[in-house]
């Protein structure tokens, strides 16, 4: 049997920023994006320097704004408020995790709707429900991309998505809904699985489970997109990053299928990108 076509989602964000980088000049003005980062968690500033270098690549200008650890909820408070005032700019990002005292809930409703190129403020997330223009979270942007590539009708295809994270999982499958998908949402206390996944036509995994995926639990030929990034280690004790899906196995099942790393997180950076110049393309428009 032939094994599947892998998403090859390194080259799929490149065409996105090749695009992007088209969009920045024909915009003509400054295109920016500001994070902010509190506290030195070293992933966030790993993502922060991966962020500043791919914004450059497409012609954004990145600015992190840094508080210390110990800055209180209101002084966070106080950053965004301005920011979301500053007309100069016109996307914000709140790098994850906060520190303890900071509400992550409250600063992430706080970032101007319009602005809020992460799609965390809940009125990008209602939006997306009612269909409407909306700046959409990258990683379910960057999983609809995946699917579309591959081609295949979404219309009537049945999807289930694994993982309803109100950042992942849950806007994946309003997403589908909207593109008239059948689809079923699942989560850790879901109790028939298997008998779920291998009705699906399209699979998508946001567990953070590794090996959860198996090749018995995949329809033949069916689109698998693995949104897991895990950190495990191999019997000689090295580390390394897999997904929640068996590629091994589902590959020799499965139509489509994503890699990790080099699938979804590549096309998440892409989206966040795509969203900034959008905000930015939005930001000209008359706000009524
Ligand atoms: P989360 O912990 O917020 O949510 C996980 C969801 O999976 C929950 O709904 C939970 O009920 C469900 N779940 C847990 N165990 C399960 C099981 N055994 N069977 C079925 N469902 C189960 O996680 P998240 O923020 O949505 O992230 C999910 C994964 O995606 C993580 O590995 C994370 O690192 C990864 N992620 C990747 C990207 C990317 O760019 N590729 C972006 C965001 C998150």
């Amino acid at each position: 049997m032939a094994t599947a076509t892998i998403i090859d989602g390194v080259s799929l964000a490149n065409a996105v920023k090749d695009d992007l980088f088209r969009r920045v000049e024909v915009i003509g003005g400054r295109v920016s994006l500001d994070a902010v980062l509190i506290g030195d968690d070293q992933g966030s500033m790993l993502y922060a320097k991966n962020q500043a270098k791919a914004c450059e690549k497409v012609g954004i200008e990145y600015t992190l704004h840094q508080l210390p650890e110990t800055a209180p909820h209101v002084q966070v408070e106080e950053l965004i408020l301005r920011l979301n005032n500053d007309p100069k700019v016109t996307a914000i990002m709140v790098q994850m995790p906060l520190p303890k005292g900071v509400r992550a809930d409250d600063i992430q409703s706080l970032i101007a709707p319009y602005k809020d190129v992460e799609g965390v403020n809940p009125a990008n997330i209602g939006n997306i429900v009612f269909g409407r223009r909306s700046l959409v979270p990258c990683t379910a942007l960057a999983v609809m991309e995946m699917i579309e590539s591959t081609g295949i009708e979404i219309k009537g295809a049945r999807a289930v998505c694994v993982g309803a994270s109100t950042i992942v999982g849950k806007p994946v499958a309003v997403l589908l809904m909207q593109a008239q998908a059948t689809v079923i949402s699942t989560n850790e206390y879901t109790t028939n699985h298997d008998e779920l996944t291998l009705g699906a036509d399209i699979l998508i995994s946001a567990a953070g489970v590794p090996n959860l995926i198996r090749s018995k639990m995949v329809k033949t030929g069916a689109v698998v997109i693995d949104v897991g990034i895990n950190r495990v280690e191999d019997e000689h004790g090295k580390k390394r990053t897999v997904g929640d899906v068996d590629f091994d196995g589902v590959k020799e099942v499965a139509g489509f299928i994503t890699p990790v790393p080099g699938g979804v997180g590549p096309m998440t950076v892409a989206m966040l990108l795509r969203n900034t110049v959008q905000a930015a393309e939005l930001n000209k428009l008359p706000r009524t």
